[in-house]
């Protein structure tokens, strides 16, 4: 059993899809001589098929490279996965990685009594979070206008900030939004929405191009749709690989939001109806106050019938991806998707996907999910919605989630040329093949 080793074999894992590394104690190590509660494993599965059946199981499943699937697996979802009858191999014992990735060092300075290791502190945690935001306001309140869209569950305020010439004014111009930060481990996600809130602010008196996506568009950013779960993988000092919100269940805690949205909710196998599940979509579509603050606001940006916001991203991590709908459906096109329309997001995502060196794919591709935004945001108005799984393409067990905080100003940039393309045609996505809006 490696223990301590921080690069681990690179094994393949892929979008965020789960993990639950339940109360992972800060500085417990495990015992060596007991088995593992959670282990990491590498599955074969080579087809879209193949991997829901993976997913099925309720392992946490961490990503996916090429054939493989990283997953972590819990005692009791061993036999299970197993029994689908896939190639499968140990890489070890997966709260062992975790402990390995970091202690927070009390003694730093820099270090805040709820916060990241040592390695980490360029990431931002909550109280971080909402400061930059608030000094976003004071240096660019011509630019910028912030909000609260409500509570989380343990209710902290779901922050989100508009960026847009005349930010006070609902003016006649295409909307975007921007969403990160639905799990909680994938912190990655909330420094991506922070910094295209800098480049869009700082940018803006020097940048032409920024200046003229700025004043055509109204970008609404919401950096942490999951505070609450973020805060709690953090809080003991060391990483507990925490996907899930924060609200109870009847037999554990946690709702998946990106199981909770509601456009064919708990249809397809690609979600839980387990509360210990790492993709437990809750007791209704949007039981979770997060995504139905989210929704809320979303709904009321129809304005005299017409949904006002055209395009949207979901960021998490990882595995270097871009998704798009439907994930609850194999088939390409489906109700309300025709084959225009797929085109449409198979075009846009593919160009972007040049731009910023990931892998552009339906989401079902990967495998079947359901209750998902991407299908939700399609599904429900009509807007053009992406999920981006961000780097790292590959990590072993539970690493990828936790790159280190000096990649963050590469890896966030990594998407400026993406971005700025999603912008440019977000006035009228059919407008990448020849259509007109
Ligand atoms: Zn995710």
């Amino acid at each position: 059993m490696p223990t301590k080793r921080r690069g681990l074999v690179a094994v393949a894992l892929g979008a965020c899809l789960t993990l639950a590394l339940p109360l992972h104690t800060g500085s417990a190590r495990p015992d060596p001589q007991s088995a593992p509660d959670r282990v990491v494993f590498e599955i074969t599965a080579p087809t879209p098929h193949e991997r829901t059946r993976v997913a099925a199981t309720g392992v946490d499943v961490l990503g996916q490279t090429g054939d493989k699937l990283t997953v972590i697996a819990e005692r009791r979802q061993q036999w299970s996965l197993r029994a689908t009858g896939l190639p499968m191999r140990s890489l070890g014992d997966a709260d062992a990685q975790l402990a390995a990735l970091g202690e927070v060092d009390f003694t730093d300075p820099e270090v805040g009594a709820q916060d990241f290791p040592s390695g980490y502190t360029g990431y931002h945690n909550y109280a971080e979070m909402v400061a930059e935001l608030n000094q976003t306001v004071t240096d660019h309140s011509n630019l910028v206008r912030l909000s609260s869209i409500g509570k989380s569950y343990q209710n902290r305020d779901l922050w989100m900030i508009k960026v847009s010439d005349n930010p006070g004014a609902d003016e006649a111009e295409p909307e975007v939004l921007f969403t990160c930060n639905q799990h909680a481990r994938e912190h990655l996600t909330v420094e991506m929405c922070l910094h295209i809130v800098k480049r869009f602010t700082d940018g803006y008196a020097t940048n032409s191009s920024i200046r003229n996506l700025v004043d055509s568009r109204e970008i609404w950013i919401i950096p942490s749709v999951n505070p609450d779960g973020s805060e709690y993988d953090i809080a003991t000092g060391s990483f507990r690989a925490w996907r899930k919100n924060r609200q109870p269940n009847s037999t554990s805690t946690g709702t998946d939001p990106n199981r909770n949205w509601g456009w064919q909710w708990g249809c397809c196998g690609g979600s839980s109806s387990s509360g210990s599940s790492e993709t437990y979509r809750g007791t209704a579509a949007f039981s979770a106050p997060e995504t139905a603050r989210v929704r809320d606001f979303v709904n009321t940006r129809v304005v005299g019938g017409v949904q006002q916001i055209k395009t949207h991203i979901d960021w998490h991590t990882f595995s270097e991806l871009i998704l798009w709908p439907y994930g609850y459906t194999y088939n390409d096109t489906a109700p309300g998707l025709d084959a225009t329309q797929a085109q449409v997001f198979s075009t846009l995502g593919r160009q972007m996907a040049a731009l910023n060196g990931y892998t552009p794919q339906q989401a079902s591709d990967l495998y079947i999910t359901d209750g998902s935004v991407d299908d939700w945001m399609w599904g429900q108005h009509k807007i053009w919605s992406y999920t981006f799984e961000m780097y790292p393409a590959s990590a072993s067990g539970t690493s990828g989630f936790y790159p280190r905080d000096s990649v963050i100003a590469a890896q966030t940039s990594r998407n400026d040329s993406a971005v700025d393309l999603f912008l440019n045609y977000s006035d009228c996505p059919p407008r990448i093949i020849g259509r007109t809006c």
